[in-house]
């Protein structure tokens, strides 16, 4: 990780040179330190309202030299917060331009971090721009390409048809159950996931407490008529618990849930083959569960083991012809671009296994290296592809699927994710996840129930999001959960206002 000094700048601009900085190299802006692998020299000037922004990159340890400049026309009368967005984003694009013609390197997202681009693509429409219009504004002002603009064009418009109502549904809800258990925990893993085994007292416990926040929840919807769009279970991995817990949860939801049978759609995260025997997939079905997810990530054995799956190529199959036998035709598959030791030729033969399976849904995973993960923590153990081929296979998972007849329609972003790249969910023609449209727009609220569940909270009435975040941790949630019900129920009093 490289220390580099910034001068000419508030240091409060420093986090959003840093984030362009990473774009490009493994960096971190510090304010003082003797270990500097370079600097990067800003002039800010102003001539009326013009802001002109020049920027000079100098490389201590590495030969690199470059200037980047900017000029932006300040909209007038702005507040303080919208002056230093613009501020910051002429900051961001004179590094840009700086660093591009450094490294050769092209962003197709541009400036845009920490902002999910379809969530901005779809607000942008909302404030009353065409589809043209929206593009547009996107090269302009933070330098998408144009296959970035029209992939966002394209995944927005299958979301719109998907759910014709999805500017319309900030007074129905959906729920998000969180179940924290798997069977072992993956390396790259900082999802609420605790290995099941010999957990058996803390799991009945956990379970005791789910199911009370669900009768609450529930009577909370039937007392403010509020109807539910879509119910996701997914965790760590549901299908963990046995046969009988997952009955009994479905017992509770069916019965507490108004109008449980008009919900949209519901889904079981199956993630981990090593769990689905033929009972479990059968309570799905006596359930009726819509749509199951069962994740190979990788077809290869050797890449499972060391990512910690403890899972073979072999039971993912399994699993996959199981669920088909017994009918299930809402499957999705998960797989992950840059797995360790990993390449375009490995992935291509995932791709092939996949149009064997012909699952309904894709989600195409990039490697992110998220902090806390274990993958993380040992990085100088795993080998993983360079940004070049990274990008391959994110190309050749894109033309593949438009061969294969998968369309895009979510898509998001992550940091440290392997050469800058998107993680995009595929499905064929009608089989989208609604669930996945609506927490990845944020335009409807959704209720999370059980371990690190985060409800989202979207006012029916303003543009406000909050959050309201249950605990991670199962014996932490067993111990507070009665505090957590009655937070939530406060909170959505609140938001629902009624
Ligand atoms: S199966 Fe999923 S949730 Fe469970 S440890 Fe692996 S990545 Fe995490």
């Amino acid at each position: 990780m490289g220390n580099w000094q910034v001068t000419g700048l508030d240091p409060n601009y420093n986090r959003d040179v840093e984030l362009i900085l990473q774009l490009f190299m493994q960096s971190k802006v510090v304010t003082k330190s003797d270990d500097i692998e370079g600097r990067l020299e800003f002039q800010l000037s102003y001539e009326g309202s013009t802001i002109q922004v020049n920027v000079r990159v100098l490389g201590q340890t590495q030969p690199l030299q470059g200037t980047g400049i900017y000029t932006h026309v300040l909209t007038s009368q702005l507040s303080e917060k919208e002056q230093r967005k613009q501020i910051k984003q002429a900051i961001s694009h004179a590094l840009l331009q700086a660093l591009e013609k450094l490294t050769s390197v092209q962003q197709p997202w541009g400036i845009l971090t920490g902002v999910r681009p379809t969530k901005l693509y779809h607000r942008l429409l909302l404030e009353g721009r065409t589809d043209a219009e929206t593009r547009h504004h996107l090269t302009e002002k933070y330098r998408l390409v144009p296959e970035k603009t029209s992939l966002l064009q394209e995944i927005v418009a299958r979301q719109r048809a998907a759910l014709p109502d999805l500017y319309d549904l900030r007074r129905e809800v959906s729920l998000y159950i969180g179940i924290p258990f798997c069977p072992t925990k993956c390396a790259y893993c900082t999802f609420p996931a605790y290995a099941i085994q010999g957990r058996n007292g803390s799991v009945e416990a956990f379970l005791e407490g789910l199911h009370q926040e669900v009768r609450v929840i529930g009577k909370w919807l039937t007392d403010h008529h509020c109807k539910v769009t879509t119910l996701y279970v997914g965790g760590g991995t549901p299908t963990s618990l046995e046969s009988d817990q997952l009955d009994a949860l479905f017992t509770t939801l069916t019965e507490t849930i108004p109008d449980y049978d008009q919900i949209r759609e519901v889904t079981v995260e199956a993630g981990r083959p090593d769990t689905l025997e033929a009972a479990k997939l059968d309570v799905l079905r006596k359930w009726k569960v819509d749509r199951i997810s069962i994740n190979p990530q990788s077809f290869r054995d050797e890449t499972l083991r060391s990512i910690g799956r403890h899972h073979t190529v072999a039971e993912t199959l399994d699993a996959y012809e199981r669920a088909r036998e017994m009918g299930f035709d809402n499957i999705n598959m998960d797989l992950i671009i840059g797995l360790p030791d990993e390449d375009l030729t490995i992935f291509e033969e995932s791709l092939q296994v996949i149009e064997r399976l012909r699952p309904e849904s894709l989600t195409v995973h990039t490697l992110s290296f998220k902090r806390g993960s274990t993958m993380t923590q040992k990085r100088g153990d795993y080998q993983v592809a360079e940004r070049d081929e990274i990008a391959q296979m994110v190309k050749r998972a894109r033309e593949w699927t438009a061969e294969q007849a998968y369309f895009p329609y979510y898509l998001y972003r992550q940091k440290n994710i392997l050469g800058n790249q998107e993680n995009v969910g595929y499905s064929i023609e009608g089989k989208e996840s609604l669930y996945n449209i609506i927490i990845m727009e944020e335009l409807q609220t959704i209720i999370g129930l059980g371990c690190g569940a985060v409800s989202k909270l979207v006012s029916p009435y303003h543009r406000k999001i909050d959050r309201y975040a249950n605990p991670k941790e199962p014996q932490a949630y067993i111990d507070t959960y009665q505090t957590h019900i009655q937070g939530k129920l406060a909170v959505l009093d609140q938001l629902f206002d009624l």
